[in-house]
């Protein structure tokens, strides 16, 4: 069904031409960016609601809880509660409680992650004699320590396995700017241990998407993605074989989407996140 070429709205004034049981957000880029909501986020929230769509907020940053996710959504006017958020937080913490609940873990994190990992109940070390995994995730505290840390307990007791929450190269700062991500801690680790990292829990990992799924209590087929990267939002939807929305409000430009393989398309292409509705039920609302 996302073998079809993407269709531009700005272009054709195409758009999904029915509504879908789910819609499945990313957040920064999508419905707001930094502390401001983006043209049309809070009307298409409303409607959907008013429409009874169920939502589902979908974040790979792991510096923040669902909580504060939710906090901040509500904030800008989007009201919305922690169960309505998903991120990486949430998918690590799962994934290590359904295939390694017994293992010893090196979140090599913020607070957030470290938090849920211990109200999970699973065990955090900083001894490389007894670490099974390495989280390598988005941490702005990272240091030379840390990372020898990791080193010993991979290379040196060849002990510990290396798995991220998110693979983004990095997070967009307002006014073009960004900060290093979880790609940084996993390059460095693996540059210097020669290890691969082995498991992604965030976006575009199927992992991501099977959370959500559960979530929304629903199957692809009745879902849509809208997201404004490539190699994450729309990648995970593609290898679902889920409807997609790119909206250009974000970090893909139309330059970018140009020199993109067709296969890495999204089913539609927004100027901005409430094109998401279909004519009719937007006229229905003017
Ligand atoms: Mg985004």
């Amino acid at each position: 069904m996302t073998s079809r070429r993407a269709r531009d709205s700005s272009t054709s004034g195409d758009r999904p031409d029915r509504l879908f049981a789910g819609y499945i957000f990313d957040l920064d880029g999508t419905l707001y960016l930094g502390d401001e909501l983006l043209p049309g986020a809070r009307q298409l929230i409303d409607a959907l609601r008013s429409l009874d769509r169920k939502i589902l907020f979908l974040s790979n940053n792991p510096t923040k809880s669902a909580d504060d996710y939710a906090l901040k959504l509500t904030r800008l006017g989007i009201p919305a509660a922690p169960a309505q958020v998903l991120n990486t937080v949430d998918t690590m913490t799962s994934w290590l409680l359904r295939h390694h609940p017994d293992a010893t873990v090196f979140p090599i994190g913020e607070p957030p992650l470290k938090q849920a990992l211990i109200q999970a109940g699973l065990k955090i070390s900083e001894d490389p004699t007894e670490i099974d995994i390495v989280i390598a995730s988005y941490d702005r505290t990272f240091e030379y320590r840390k990372l020898q840390i990791a080193f010993d307990a991979i290379r040196t007791y060849g002990r510990a396995r290396l798995v991220t929450t998110n693979p983004d190269r990095f997070c967009p700062l307002p006014g073009g700017h960004g900060e290093p991500d979880a790609a940084a801690v996993i390059g460095a680790i693996e540059g210097c241990t020669g290890t691969r990292c082995e498991q992604n829990t965030g976006k575009p990992d199927p992992y991501m998407l099977e959370a959500a799924l559960n979530r929304l209590q629903l199957t692809a087929s009745e879902c849509i993605m809208i997201g404004d990267r490539l190699m994450t939002d729309i990648r995970m939807a593609i290898d679902a074989g889920m409807h997609s929305a790119l909206v250009l409000t974000g970090e893909t430009t139309r330059e970018l989407l140009r020199a993109a393989h067709p296969a890495e398309h999204p089913t539609w292409v927004l100027n901005r996140v409430d094109d998401v509705l279909p004519d009719a039920v937007r006229s229905a609302r003017a």
